[in-house]
């Protein structure tokens, strides 16, 4: 074990040592080297104080810590608390209540099991605990310094348990200093009492720094309300909730849309029974889920409540049991595709503008009796505007309708009074759309406007039109008036000719020409704007990239999304009115219309409430 997992200066001393010298290390060491395992920094001692006391039927837990837990941490809860003769063993190592013979090993509910962690910890720390249990006339207490344990007394304090840890490491000067700064403690403090407190949404949890609250967390919630209260605003806004429940697999699910994606899967929380795992499959499951939605190097936020017994599965391979084996991993991993696959196709995918709150807008308050009345005045022009349409076009009631339905609460009379009702039917506004910097398209909707990328768009509507056809057989091909030749290494040579039926479904011909060099003789015609050459050598780089075992289908949607990024109108390309508008109809008939098949959006919807907002307008 490295010196800084075990903290122990032993190289020095070990080079000195001639074999032949065997010692058994004394109980205290023992729990010190355990405690480099379980022990990293404070936040771990509060994982184990809070997991202790979930398992003890705690319903409320408060933890106050002091300079990011390395002066003081303490947990205090409302469990059934221990008698003297608990409270006097439960530092010794090795002891636990939860379980009791090896064959409780194999359906292990509680969080604890292993009877190490009030070891660990009072030998790295000056600990004191005080518990209480129902049946006892007062509270008892004993206080351990590094492994030197008082005797229990009895003292004054309440039903259920408070264990104080202070000054971690403080003898342990080798690890004591890769504690980082109190903020960085404090952030997995917090990441460690975020995970508890989503998978126990019944608990009243509180957290304090220094005095001064970090979470107050209200019990009796579900777990779409306690997400919502640890991540308010564009995660919570965002959930889409499922479930599943089969073979004994109970899943409940909370995905976040692939516009709320991150750069690391940090924002994916997998509880198991209540227990914060993280695992491969399941990671593998969810970023399955997401594909073709989501770019590859972004993860989706993802809330995940599993529940299976607990026969099924092993908690006992990592020393902190953030690992579990699953018995029948590959059950696992396919309910949980089919169930997140299933509401993630069925997702509406369109990235929506978030448009940043100025300070300014957020500070103004808005009267609100002014608000009210101008609604109502808004909504009276609006139905009396409904009713006389036909003396003006559609557009101009529109606008007209917007102008109203925005008169300005701050009394700018004038204005909204300017309006002139008798202007002329304006009917430049019957182009409902306009492409900016030949790349990208602003179309106007019923609610407010959507900018369009041309080329992430075309994309996917070439990727499906492909896809389509090539479900219904092979591609329609033309032959090329001048086969365009091109040279391939020997490796190349080989990739080609391992994929005839790849080849032939495209529509692509090709024949040997010479040494090393090949002719396409036929390209699809879907592919017009793709260089044959060009897009045949990145397909052989493409196909040699991919693994042998790479899944059929899988394999297929690479070479698709290729030929559909070689085929699109590119960015910088000034399209023709009729060119856009059979872009925009191509689109209303797609049904992944607002992602390019890499998984990156194609349209961004910006609504006027929105703008509304922004210029101040409500
Ligand atoms: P484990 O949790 O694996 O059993 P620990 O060292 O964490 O091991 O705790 C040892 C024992 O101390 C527990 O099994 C439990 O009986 C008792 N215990 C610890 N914390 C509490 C608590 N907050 N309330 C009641 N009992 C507790
Ligand atoms: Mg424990």
């Amino acid at each position: 074990m490295s010196q800084r997992n075990t903290g122990i200066s032993v190289r020095n001393e070990y080079n000195k040592t001639t074999m032949g010298q065997i010692k058994v290390l004394d109980q205290n060491m023992i729990n010190m080297i355990a405690a480099g395992e379980v022990i990293e920094r404070p936040a771990s001692v509060v994982k184990e104080l809070m997991e202790n006391s979930i398992d003890a039927g705690a319903t409320k837990i408060t933890v106050s810590v002091e300079d990011g837990g390395r002066r003081l941490i303490s947990v205090s809860d409302n469990s059934s608390g221990m008698d003297s003769d608990d409270l006097a063993q439960a530092f010794d190592p090795h002891t636990t209540s939860k379980i009791k013979t090896s064959k409780d090993l194999s359906g292990i509910s509680t969080l604890g099991f292993r009877g190490e962690a009030l070891a660990s910890i009072a030998s790295i720390a000056q600990v004191k605990a005080v518990s209480k249990t129902k049946d006892s006339a007062s509270a008892h207490c004993v206080e351990i310094d590094c492994g030197e344990q008082s005797t229990v007394q009895p003292c004054s304090g309440d039903y259920g348990t408070t264990i104080q840890v202070r000054d971690l490491f403080y003898k342990l000067p080798a690890r004591r200093k890769f504690l980082r700064t109190a903020n960085t403690e404090m952030g997995h403090i917090t990441e460690q009492l975020i995970r508890l407190a989503l998978a126990h949404s019944s608990l009243d949890m509180e957290l304090t720094h220094n005095g001064k609250e970090v979470y107050r967390l209200s019990g009796q919630q579900d777990n779409r309300q306690r997400i919502s209260e640890l991540f308010p605003s564009a995660i919570s806004e965002d959930l889409i909730e499922t479930e599943s429940n089969e073979k004994g697999l109970h899943i409940s699910a909370f995905l976040c849309k692939p516009g709320t994606s991150r750069t690391s899967n940090k924002f994916q929380y997998i509880f198991l029974n209540g227990r914060f795992i993280r695992d491969k499959f399941i990671s593998h499951a969810i970023k399955e889920a997401y594909h073709g939605i989501l770019e590859p190097n972004r993860y989706p936020v993802v809330f995940l409540f599993l529940q299976m017994p607990c026969e099924d599965y092993d908690v006992n391979v990592h020393p902190t049991k953030i690992e579990v084996r699953f018995y029948n991993a590959n059950l696992v991993h396919s309910q949980i595709l089919g169930c997140l696959r299933e509401k993630i196709l069925g997702m509406d995918h369109q990235t929506r503008a978030r448009l940043p709150i100025t300070p300014d807008a957020a500070e103004r308050p808005i009267p609100a009796a002014t608000s009210r009345r101008s609604r109502e005045i808004a909504d009276a022009m609006a139905e009396f505007l409904r009713k006389h349409k036909p003396t003006h076009t559609q557009q101009h009631v529109n606008s007209m309708l917007t102008t109203h339905h925005k008169e300005p609460p701050f009394g700018h009379k004038q204005v909204t009074e300017s309006v002139d009702h008798s202007a002329p039917p304006i009917t430049a506004l019957e182009l409902k759309f306009l492409q900016i910097h030949d790349s990208f398209i602003v179309e106007q909707t019923d609610d407010g406007f959507l900018v369009i990328d041309q080329h992430a768009l075309h994309e996917r509507i070439i990727f499906e039109n492909l896809r389509r056809r090539i479900q219904n057989g092979v591609l329609e091909s033309q032959r090329l008036l001048v086969p365009e030749t091109f040279e391939l290494t020997e490796s190349q040579i080989d990739v080609l000719e391992n994929h005839p039926n790849l080849m032939k479904a495209l529509g692509i011909e090709i024949a040997p020409f010479g040494p090393r060099t090949y002719a396409i003789q036929a390209f699809p015609v879907l592919l017009k704007r793709a260089v044959p050459a060009e897009f045949v050598q990145d397909l052989i780089d493409l196909l040699d990239s991919q693994s042998v075992e790479s899944d059929p289908e899988r394999l297929l949607d690479a070479v698709l999304s290729l030929a559909a990024c070689k085929a699109a109108i590119k960015a910088g390309q000034k399209l023709s009115n009729s060119e856009i508008e059979q872009l925009l109809s191509d689109r209303k008939s797609l049904e992944f219309a607002d992602r390019c098949p890499h998984g990156r959006p194609t349209t961004i919807k910006f609504s006027i409430e929105e703008l509304e907002k922004q210029f101040k307008r409500t």
